[in-house]
């Protein structure tokens, strides 16, 4: 038994065997078909921060405020 976690609707499915997952790691390909439209869309910016967004600091610590 395999379990998988769709992306797309977070819903967990298992399957016998992997062969048996044809739109893994989606649970359908009506998921799938969703989440290539997210990439076309550009919901998936993950190169460009959102324009409000705080700048990532990532490793840093917090400043000492005194
Ligand atoms: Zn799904």
């Amino acid at each position: 038994m395999v379990t998988f976690e769709c992306p797309t609707c977070g819903r967990m499915f298992s399957v016998p065997r992997r062969q048996d997952a044809p739109y893994r790691p989606f649970c359908t390909e009506r998921c799938k078909l969703v989440d290539l439209g997210r990439w076309l869309d550009g919901t998936y910016n993950l190169i460009e921060p959102l324009p409000g967004d705080a700048p990532a600091t990532p490793d840093r610590d917090p400043p000492d405020e005194e």
